[in-house]
């Protein structure tokens, strides 16, 4: 079977859970191949062999992390011209579309971006104006290079014994044209990453104001799910820009999507509209979010929210 390469998208050999999702999918297709770029793969190994890959590129030099993402591109674009992959498949992060629309255009290919599914001939669905058509997009010239949505697949596992081909890469000046000069690690709290989460609580102006985002909090944490944010809620100052959910914020795409005091503008479905299950609390029963919902509760936040916050504790 021809290979699929999954570029592993890791945080300091900290695996995140699209790879997994990425990996399932490749299977689905080939031999699920993963690249790995720079330092923590030994620690990492084990994991991902849970997951059915047939083979991983290492390339542990620490330099190709150092140089934002240019590096990762070139050594993309070498492991395709070497080995002819059925297609590459990477996360649709911030990142991962960079990497996917830059090796398209190294590589002379067609690119698909936020797929959030697959068919046969790597045919990708993408869900657009909110949620509203989907439409199907096939690659027509060079390796299909496919940017997937986080939670777009359940990770499936399948112990595998991959085997390793250490690969490296001679940066051009190009690609070393910017340089990374700080990291700043974002402290991790409790809750699940933003887009990573099987469940997201977002709230919106209908909170009105920072302290009343506590609400929001309980009926997150309640449920173990990530909170979210509408770009009134942030502009605010109400809640951090980078809980932002929308065109312009983070996309997310979980099993449950509860949005609280958001009257459901286009900007802000568009990074959430792809969720399997749409909740939302909103005291307008005209409110455009009650269009894509899949249960929706009329009624004033600030009473529905605690009541359903201590219900699902109760029922814990
Ligand atoms: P509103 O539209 O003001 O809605 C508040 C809702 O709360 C109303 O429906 C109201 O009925 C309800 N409400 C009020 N009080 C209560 C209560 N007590 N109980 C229950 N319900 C209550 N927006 C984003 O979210 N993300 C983006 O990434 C984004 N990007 C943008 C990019 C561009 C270029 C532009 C022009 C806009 C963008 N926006 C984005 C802004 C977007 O157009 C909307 O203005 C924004 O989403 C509105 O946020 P909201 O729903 O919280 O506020």
């Amino acid at each position: 079977m021809a290979e699929i390469l999954v570029l592993v998208d890791h945080v300091d050999g900290e695996v995140k859970k699209v790879t997994f999702e990425l990996l399932t999918l490749a299977r689905a297709y080939g031999d699920a191949a993963a690249v790995w770029v720079g330092p923590g793969y030994e620690g990492a190994k084990d994991k991902l062999a849970e997951y059915g890959v047939s083979k991983v590129y290492v390339a542990a030099d620490e330099e190709l992390t150092s140089y934002v993402v240019a590096p990762k591109v070139e050594l993309l674009a070498q492991l395709v011209a070497d080995r002819s992959p059925a297609a590459v498949f990477v996360a649709a992060t911030g990142e991962g579309k960079e990497i996917a629309g830059r090796l398209a255009v190294r590589t002379e290919s067609g690119v698909l971006t936020d797929v959030v599914g697959l068919a046969d001939g790597f045919v990708g669905e993408h869900s657009i104006f909110g949620g509203a058509i989907v439409t199907h997009a096939k690659v027509t010239k060079g390796t299909p290079i496919i940017a997937v949505r986080p939670n777009s697949t359940a990770p499936e596992a399948s112990p595998s014994t991959p085997e390793e081909e250490q690969v490296s890469v001679t940066l051009s000046d190009a690609a070393k044209g910017a340089r990374v000069v700080e990291k700043v690690v974002q402290e991790k709290g409790e809750r699940p990453e933003l887009t990573e989460a099987a469940i997201v609580v977002s709230g919106g102006r209908g909170v009105g104001g920072a302290d009343n985002f506590k609400l929001i909090e309980e009926l997150a944490d309640s449920l173990g799910a990530a909170v979210g944010a509408s770009r009134a809620a942030t502009d605010a100052g109400w809640y951090p820009h980078t809980f932002q959910v929308g065109q312009t914020g983070k996309t997310v795409s979980p099993q449950l999507y509860i949005a609280v005091g958001i009257s459901g503008a286009i900007q802000h479905r568009a990074g959430m509209q792809t969720s399997k299950t749409i909740v939302a609390i909103n005291k307008d029963s005209e409110a455009p979010i009650f269009e894509l919902v899949d249960f929706g509760v009329v009624g004033d936040l600030f009473q529905v929210a605690p009541q359903l916050t201590e219900e699902i504790n109760k029922r814990k």
